[in-house]
């Protein structure tokens, strides 16, 4: 599709999406959508702290990816070179789905930011074996196509089961792609550090060397987009003690109250 197409059809899609969101459609998660939602019940805050702010989530993958190989291994624009469209992402030893996680702790998030009156908008609705995408540079440009002031990007890795911890990822300083929003970039990945240290989630074993930091230049949800961005590697799957915080509704609530403090951080409210 040419540039021009894909460009529409994206628009298409966010506004199909914020269709959607006004006619509050049911949502596809395995079936505990409304015991999972319903724990985060609405609260009262004084003033609002995030009233006016718009957030973009971007919950990794699509539980169907691995159903359609075809659409997700087209190269799509990545930052000055092509990738993927996208991968199937990984999974726990018992099998629970990165996409599922990635999703849950999104929606615990929106929950609680929308408590704090923000405005959240997620990169995908759904989180269902009939689906696909959306596709990484979709995932990147979709900050900006929304008008959002910042996006955070959830995933959880796959490494040797006796490593665990979260890290943060920040794009690299790369002309023309990132320089706009390197800095800013790099603040949010260390406010959100800072919320999981405060949450009591443990920093990565395996990545940055103590630090839970990672500078990236390769990934398009970071280098595509025009909004201050982070990418959040929750913990590791294939271990046990982060698989159980990530398959418990308790272990969901503490990442999404992680995520939650770590922007409020960024934002100072
Ligand atoms: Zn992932």
């Amino acid at each position: 599709m040419s540039r021009r197409g894909r460009l529409v059809g994206a628009a298409v899609a966010v506004v199909g999406l914020v269709a959607s969101l006004a006619s509050a459609p049911p949502l596809v998660d395995g079936g505990d959508r409304v015991s999972e939602t319903a724990a985060v019940a609405p609260v009262e805050v004084a003033g609002s702290p995030l009233a006016g702010v718009r957030i973009a989530l971007d919950p990794g993958h699509q539980l169907g990816n691995h159903n359609f190989p075809a659409e997700i291994h087209r190269l799509v624009p990545a930052g000055g070179f092509e990738k993927p469209c996208n991968t199937t992402g990984t999974q726990t030893n018992g099998g629970y789905a990165e996409a599922t996680l990635n999703f849950r702790v999104a929606r615990l998030v929106r929950a609680r930011l929308r408590d704090l009156g923000a405005e959240v908008l997620l990169t995908r609705t759904r989180n269902s074996e009939s689906l696909w995408g959306p596709c990484v540079d979709v995932r990147g440009e979709f900050g900006a196509k929304v008008g959002a002031r910042l996006t955070v990007s959830l995933h959880a890795d796959g490494a040797p089961s006796g490593d665990h911890g979260f890290h943060v990822i920040a794009p690299t300083s790369r002309s023309p792609w990132t320089t706009d929003i390197a800095d800013a970039s790099r603040a949010l990945a260390l406010a959100l550090r800072s919320g999981f240290d405060a949450t009591g989630v443990p920093r990565s074993t395996y990545v940055g060397g103590g630090t839970a930091l990672s500078i990236r230049s390769d990934l398009a949800t970071l280098n595509l987009s025009d909004v201050p961005v982070a990418m959040l590697e929750i913990g590791n799957m294939r271990n046990a003690s982060d698989a159980h915080r990530m398959t418990t509704k308790k272990g969901r609530a503490r990442y999404a109250r992680a995520v939650v403090k770590g922007i409020r951080l960024y934002l100072d409210r």
